[in-house]
């Protein structure tokens, strides 16, 4: 579903990310791990057209992403993101949050929009908040809405930047716990983390990342249990 072929990113002299190669299919969960300003964040958003690469090939379902209007488009509407700080809309209700990309991207009926807009956020388990302003709400809570607004657009995909980094640990298991079912479920989803219990219990893949550059990926169990390069034991002694 997703490909990227020798990626390759510079801020200026920042040489950020040299030469991803790696795939996402369909139903995956692919965690990416490494340390703070490896690359992750900025991978992540080459993916789905947020920031620009320098060389290499990234397409998503067989359409290469580059910075054409028309491309980025299509490509917000096929992958979704969520960020480490919830970006929600601050003078817009739960519901209002989920609902907005759906009406004004996709041009979907509000009356719609709404239905389904409420079914999702019960889905994440706010059933009761939809009127509920983001103030009003918990980090959890603030992140499960905007799962439910990523889902909302129907993805094909969900991008995951440290979905739980942002939360006080006691808000930290109800979004990895919904997020844990979007997988069961089979929802395809690349996820940065640090939460090692979370990727080793469902990650399918798992990838480390050091320098920009891929040192280690494969399934969890290889990568979490037995890492094979010094630079994976390294960083998963220190996380652990
Ligand atoms: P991570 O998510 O792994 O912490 P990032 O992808 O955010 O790492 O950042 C990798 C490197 O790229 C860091 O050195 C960071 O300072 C740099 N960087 C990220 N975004 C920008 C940007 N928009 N402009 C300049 N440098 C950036
Ligand atoms: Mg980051």
């Amino acid at each position: 579903m997703i490909e990227l072929i020798d990626v390759q990113k510079s801020f200026g002299q920042n040489h950020v990310v040299r030469g991803f190669t790696a795939r996402v299919d369909k139903g995956e969960v692919v965690c990416i791990i490494g340390p703070s300003g490896s690359g992750k964040s900025t991978i992540l958003r080459c993916m789905n057209g947020l920031e620009s690469y320098d060389a290499g090939t990234i397409t998503v379902e067989g359409l290469t992403v580059d910075r054409t209007k028309r491309t980025i488009q299509a490509i917000r509407q096929q992958v979704s993101m969520v960020f480490q700080r919830f970006n929600l809309f601050p003078h817009r209700t739960a519901l209002e949050n989920v609902i907005e990309g759906p009406i004004f991207v996709k041009g979907e009926a509000p009356q719609a929009a709404a239905e389904r807009g409420r079914a999702l956020l019960a889905r994440v388990g706010l059933a009761d908040k939809e009127a509920a302003y983001p103030a009003q709400l918990s980090g959890g809570q603030q992140q499960r809405v905007a799962i439910a607004r990523a889902l909302a657009m129907q993805p094909k995909a969900i991008l995951f930047d440290e979905p739980t980094s942002a939360l006080d640990p006691e808000l930290v298991g109800e979004v990895l716990s919904v997020m844990r079912s979007l997988a069961d479920e089979g929802l395809t989803m690349v996820v940065v983390t640090h939460e090692m219990g979370f990727a080793r219990e469902v990650a399918d893949r798992v990838i480390f990342i050091d320098g920009g550059v891929i040192v280690e990926q494969g399934p969890a169990e290889d990568v979490l249990g037995s890492p094979k390069e010094a630079r994976t034991q390294d960083f998963l002694r220190r996380v652990l």
